[in-house]
């Protein structure tokens, strides 16, 4: 089935009013919090309201967020975890022992690392390809036929840029499914559904709810009917990996700002990037809105309205030069995770040296402060 079509009202129609959720009790312009994990059924044991019995399978607030986010992205349907790696766990474990996966190299550590231990434990054969490259990743789709092939754009510490649309063609022509961590760029700046993903993954901990305050994950879907959903559906109900209401409205009030707070970390962080490629003491800037980018051309046509918050750059002078200039940083908060609306920032080496990460390259996640306050302070910690 194709994807529907998006929306007719704009992203930050839908999001600012909550997808036009309303208290139905008070007529409050909020929705409510519905702690109930178990619901009552009428005199002949019908259950009473929208077919609720127990929020293990029927979460009032984490459907409210699963209705916004579906419309964000224009899927037929969305559903929410209590993390982002229980969405990657969720989508992989459907796949049957003996399967072969297809899975883009140097994407977020954690992917790599659970996905490879996950496929050791089920006998099932991954291979890791720079789906960067769209002929590598198309030849290794027809040799090996994969169920399903798994790609993040932008990639996360290397601002890869994929090609979604011809990576679908090759899975499709070869029987299997693409999923696509769209984590960094959220549906505000490419709904993947439309470039032909199957599903979409985020991280909700990061853009989605950009507070830096809930941990969740999601997944969004082009077809509903689909076997892999429907095996998602139901084993997220039976084996229980469901977000909790609080953290489900919280997630929901913090999606209300996204397009607002993914313009401003954008136009921040091209500000930011074209700063740093500036800075004699920087070797290399890392960001897909700069026309010196490998994949700008594939960003500019894929990425609608900037380029996300995160940004990458190799400081001269390797590990005691990076490490020099984070520890002078004020406003940047030293600490993992992108996406909030403060800036942060990362020495992946510390974190993965062993992926061949440059000793000198720091990630930035870009806030929404001020973007002279930012460069300000990078420009003290960098040396002027
Ligand atoms: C953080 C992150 C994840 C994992 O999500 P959690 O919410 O931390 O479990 C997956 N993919 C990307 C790109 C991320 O940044």
């Amino acid at each position: 089935m194709a994807p529907k079509n998006l929306d007719t009202l704009k992203p930050a129609t839908i999001a600012a009013q909550a997808g036009g959720l309303l208290d139905d009790a008070t007529g409050g312009v909020v929705p409510s919090i519905h702690p109930a994990t178990t619901f009552v059924r009428d005199e002949d044991y019908v259950p009473a309201v929208d077919g609720n019995v127990y929020s293990r399978s029927h979460a009032p607030n984490g459907r409210m967020v699963e209705g916004v986010l579906a419309r964000l992205e224009g899927a037929a349907d969305a559903m929410v975890f209590p993390s982002g790696m229980a969405a990657v766990a969720a989508v992989f474990r459907t796949l049957p022992a003996g399967a072969t996966v297809l899975v883009q190299s140097q994407i977020y550590w954690g992917t790599t690392a659970w996905i490879r231990a996950f496929c050791t434990r089920r006998d099932i054969t991954l291979i890791e390809v720079e789906a960067a490259d769209t002929d590598a990743f198309t030849a290794t789709c027809t040799a090996h036929k994969p169920a399903l092939a798994w790609i993040e754009t932008p990639s996360n510490p290397w601002l890869r840029i994929v090609d979604i649309a011809p990576c679908a063609e090759a899975v499709h022509a070869n029987g299997g499914l693409l999923v696509a961590d769209m984590t960094t760029a959220t549906p505000v700046l490419t709904p993947a559904l439309s470039f032909g993903a199957d599903i979409v993954m985020h991280s909700a901990t990061k853009g989605l709810n950009g507070h830096s305050d809930v941990l969740a994950g999601a997944l969004a879907v082009a077809d509903a009917s689909s076997a892999v959903w429907q095996a998602i559906r139901s084993d997220r109900d039976m084996a229980g990996a469901v977000l909790g209401p609080f953290e489900a409205w919280l997630l929901l009030r913090g999606m209300r700002t996204l397009p607002l707070r993914v313009e401003r970390m954008s136009s921040n962080a091209q500000k930011l990037a074209e700063y740093l490629s500036d800075h004699p003491a920087v070797e290399t800037v890392l960001y897909p809105g700069l026309p010196t980018h490998k994949g700008h051309t594939l960003a500019c046509a894929q990425m609608k309205g900037g380029f996300g918050p995160l940004l990458s750059f190799v400081v001269k002078g390797a590990a005691p030069a990076a490490l020099g200039a984070v520890a002078r940083l004020k406003l940047f908060h030293r600490a993992t995770s992108l996406g909030g609306v403060e800036s942060l920032v990362e020495h992946r080496h510390t974190i993965e040296p062993h992926t061949g990460i440059p000793e000198g390259l720091l990630r930035l996640s870009v806030g929404i402060e001020d973007a002279g306050d930012l460069a300000d302070d990078l420009g003290q910690a960098l040396g002027q």
